[in-house]
């Protein structure tokens, strides 16, 4: 199928038009509700929030279930409390 250069240009304008006539809300307030949050945070927030997350994240011995905050506190109590003796 051939097609006119004119109508290949009127196709474009009308599909540029029709996407600009109905543009996705959920996204502008998605941004609007995430600028909304961030601005009622402080930075301290923002910072507790981070720690206490990092501090979730502790490494979990398999055998008994205690975190602890490093790889290498873990695997020193694994060597002293589950080691075979
Ligand atoms: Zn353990």
């Amino acid at each position: 199928m051939r097609m006119s250069l004119v109508s290949l240009i009127s196709f474009a304008i009308a599909l540029a038009s029709c996407v600009h006539a109905h543009p996705d809300h959920s996204t502008s307030l998605d941004a609007l509700s995430a600028r909304d949050i961030l601005d009622a945070l402080s930075t301290r927030d923002i910072i507790d929030e981070l720690s206490d997350r990092l501090e979730r994240r502790a490494f979990v011995c398999s055998v008994c279930n205690n975190a602890f905050p490093s790889a290498s506190a873990l695997q020193d109590h694994v060597k002293r409390a589950h080691a075979a003796h």
